[in-house]
């Protein structure tokens, strides 16, 4: 066996797998296959809280705190604030214009102010406040009572709530609910007029925030990085606070954050949101308080902005229950320690190298493989051939391939090829085969449509299941085995 460990930090069991073919991740959703055990800080956290939950819970505000410096020191200056169980819960408009309201109204400017501040005056004047915080936003009624949200087209929708109407799919454009948001397309980029006078006109009809992706978490694509810069001129023009979705680009995409990389940053000119989700173990929103807009709000001390955070999550019981939070704090830890955004570009390159190597004169007439860093889509087809479990949207004709950051082969071009097709393929395939054999359990996920495998007939030579239709049964068994 090579040498396993991906760097020096901490231990590593030397029973996993140098590679394994689940490129699906829990539709993004594992990092790593050893979660958070490198951790030493939170694995005892955890041992105890199994132990003696009364003494952690009594830490909880220290290890709530210490979260939030980590992930602020992690993301450069974005500042974790509200947390959700899953991304689509947040991305509403009501909930974001709240926040945004949140932080405005307790802003140096209003809680430093003896004429304004509630925290300095015995009579608060709450409607002096809000008048104060409606012109700093420029807002009016209609982006209090009825807030709206605008999306650049070709965004992965929410599954749910008034994102749903702009989705890809037809299932969630069905079940989409609320006012739809204005939606900014390819075509309003043609000039930085054209922009602005659609987003001056989104802004008077209530629209609150502009939601982008910068890697479409469906097929791959990329928002062209000119179109980005674009997009924050005309916010900042307009007024209209900027969210980057990073619920999947987040640590997988060669930086912390793919808003983050050289070809997107603008230390003048930032997004002043980002939501985060799927492998970060919670969801939520954090702030960037040198964005766009956000800047106007003149929070320029630690302390200014952790009161802030305080009043918003004061507002909840637990802004985040107790063993989410150690494990959300262990994979920030492990993250940091085995520097997880150099390892996905490492990564991305290994497999591009691979996947070109493979394509070879295909991908001159077709193309084979997106995204970037290690969120890797392949041509649908294409990706057949190496028989491994991937995350597919339905109606999508690419194959999301999402590596595990921490495997050690993962980084190799050669190891690659050895451990996915070559002469090591199958024996670690038999390790997968026997373990579930032994656990009662199967490969997770059906090879040919992604969703969960069910069914009892998998292919016990290349560890591949799939999920009981007719459809993917064919698919199943035109697969040919290692
Ligand atoms: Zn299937
Ligand atoms: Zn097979």
């Amino acid at each position: 066996m090579e040498k396993l460990i991906p760097n020096g930090h901490s231990h590593t069991s030397s029973n996993e797998p140098p590679l394994d073919h689940d490129f699906h991740s829990g539709w993004g959703t594992i990092y790593s296959n050893s979660g958070f055990k490198n951790d030493d800080r939170t694995r005892l956290i955890w041992e105890d809280y199994t132990r003696n939950p009364t003494r952690v819970e009594g830490q909880y505000h220290k290890l709530l705190n210490e979260y939030t410096i980590r992930f602020t020191s992690f993301f450069k200056d974005y500042w974790p604030i509200t947390f959700h169980a899953h991304v689509s819960d947040v991305l509403i408009p009501t909930t974001i214009a709240s926040l945004i309201l949140n932080t405005a109204s307790t802003c140096p400017l209003i809680v430093e102010d003896p004429a304004l501040s509630p925290l300095l005056k015995d009579d608060p004047e709450p409607e002096k406040v809000h008048q104060f915080v409606r012109e700093l936003l420029g807002w009016t009624d209609v982006h209090i009572s009825a807030p709206r949200l605008a999306t650049v087209q070709g965004i992965y929708g929410c599954a749910f709530g008034p994102l749903a109407h702009a989705s890809d799919e037809w299932e969630y454009r069905i079940i989409g609910a609320g006012p739809s948001p204005f939606s900014i397309t390819q075509g309003d980029f043609a000039s930085a007029d054209t922009l602005l006078k659609k987003l001056l006109a989104a802004k008077e009809r209530g629209c609150v925030t502009v939601i982008c992706d910068l890697v479409n978490a469906s097929d791959g694509s990329i928002f062209p990085p000119e179109n980005f810069r674009m997009l924050r001129t005309c916010c900042a023009e307009a007024r209209i606070f900027l969210l980057v979705d990073e619920a999947m680009t987040a640590i997988r995409c060669g930086a912390p954050l793919v808003c983050q990389r050289p070809e997107y940053f603008d230390g003048d000119l930032q997004p002043d949101l980002i939501s985060f989700g799927k492998g970060m173990g919670v969801s939520g929103i954090a702030i960037n308080f040198n964005g766009l807009m956000m800047r106007h709000l003149a929070y320029h001390k630690r302390e200014q902005i952790l009161q802030t955070i305080r009043f918003w999550r004061s507002m909840v019981t637990r802004p985040i229950a107790m063993p989410v939070l150690i494990e959300a704090l262990g994979i920030l830890n492990v993250a940091e320690a085995e520097d997880w955004p150099a390892r996905s570009e490492k990564i991305g390159s290994a497999f591009r190298e691979f996947i070109s190597r493979h394509a070879g004169n295909e991908s001159q007439t077709k193309e084979i493989v997106r995204g970037l860093g290690a969120f890797i889509a392949v041509d649908r087809e294409f990706s057949k051939q190496f028989r491994v479990m991937a995350a597919f949207r339905r109606q999508s004709s690419w194959a999301r391939w999402l590596p595990k950051l921490n495997s050690a082969a993962a980084v190799d071009p050669q190891a690659l090829e050895r451990y996915l097709v070559g002469p090591d393929a199958k024996s670690l395939r038999q390790v997968l085969a026997r373990e579930a054999e032994q656990q009662g359990t199967t490969p997770l996920w059906c090879f040919v449509c992604g969703i969960d495998a069910m069914v009892e007939d998998w292919c016990r030579t290349c560890f591949l299941g799939y999920c009981g239709t007719e459809d993917c049964k064919r698919g199943f068994d035109a697969h040919e085995c290692l």
